[in-house]
């Protein structure tokens, strides 16, 4: 197997330029790592004031945020709130407003996943991912809706998976989550699209990032195998291409779709799954 595959990417290659979106706020949730960043870097580069949040090392992120600062020119915040909370989504609204100005762009991505059959599932496995990966995705743009529609113009994407689309064993919360989000999505985009505001969730397949690396040694004990074999058998197994993609991909997409070419594309779930899902 090609090793540049098992690899997770520590160095972020140039995010492709696909939207003018310089005096847009942007927050990207869970943008510490991952997708995550690499949607923050592409919005920056785009010209968006950046709102970052997540957890890690604090010295490690207030090098990351003045990274993407300098880097793009842009304004770069954190905010390292629980978003497993309603108040710690409020308070991430509520400083990226004081901090930078209102939410333009909001981005829903922080998620977390946890591996097991449904008989063994620990419940507060079940209530954390709920609590993340869906209804996070609820309350923070009840927090931003009221003053997109005021201002005519906003976006939110969401950050589901193929698994919002199809099911997988052993993901039960995290599917549960993800098709809601799914659902969500086309709520949100009906009940703002006469505002200016597009809603629509990206729906990625396998990415190679920190969580992925996490679910390795759980999916290796779920099915039995060892760590190349749930690689090859289990997560590139169904995604045509036999490559993860890349969080520099996600980022392009998410900010195409903050484009003014996109003005029209809401409610949309968009498979990046390399063939994935057409099976
Ligand atoms: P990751 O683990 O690399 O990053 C997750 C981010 O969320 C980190 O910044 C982390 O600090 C943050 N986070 C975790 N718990 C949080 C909390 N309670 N409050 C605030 N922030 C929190 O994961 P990733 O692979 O980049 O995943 C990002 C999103 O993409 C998730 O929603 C995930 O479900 C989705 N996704 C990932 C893949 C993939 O293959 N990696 C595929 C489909 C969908």
């Amino acid at each position: 197997m090609d090793s540049a595959i098992i690899t997770a990417p520590t160095n972020m290659s140039m995010p492709l330029r696909v939207a003018n979106l310089q005096g847009r706020v942007a927050v990207v949730t869970g943008s510490t790592s991952g997708i995550g960043l690499g949607i923050a870097r592409a919005l920056a580069g785009a010209g968006a004031d950046v709102m970052l949040n997540g957890f890690g090392d604090p010295h490690q992120i207030d090098e990351l945020r003045g990274g993407i600062a300098a880097e793009f020119g842009v304004r770069v915040g954190f905010v390292g709130a629980d978003l497993s909370r309603a108040a710690g989504v409020k308070a991430l609204i509520e400083r990226t407003t004081h901090e930078l100005g209102p939410v333009d762009i909001l981005v829903n991505n922080a998620g977390i996943q946890h591996v097991a059959p449904i008989d063994v599932f620990p419940m507060e496995k079940w209530d954390q991912i709920i609590a993340l990966n869906l209804t996070a995705a609820f309350v923070a743009p009840r927090a931003v809706l009221g003053g997109m529609k005021t201002r005519g113009w906003g976006r939110i994407i969401n950050i589901a998976s193929a698994h919002g689309l199809v099911a997988s064993p052993f993901k039960s919360a995290y599917v549960a989550a993800k098709h809601g989000v799914v659902g969500l999505t086309k709520v949100t985009a009906l009940e703002t699209a006469e505002f200016g505001v597009t809603c629509n969730a990206v729906c990625p397949g396998y990415v190679w990032t920190p969580l992925v690396e996490k679910q390795i040694a759980d999916q290796a004990a779920a099915h039995g195998i060892d760590r190349e074999r749930v690689i090859q058998d289990v997560l590139l197994k169904n995604q045509p291409t036999k490559k993860f993609a890349s969080v520099e991909e996600m980022g392009a997409l998410v900010a195409l779709l903050c484009g003014a070419g996109a003005q029209s594309i809401t409610g949309t779930n968009l498979p990046v799954d390399g063939g994935w899902t057409a099976h």
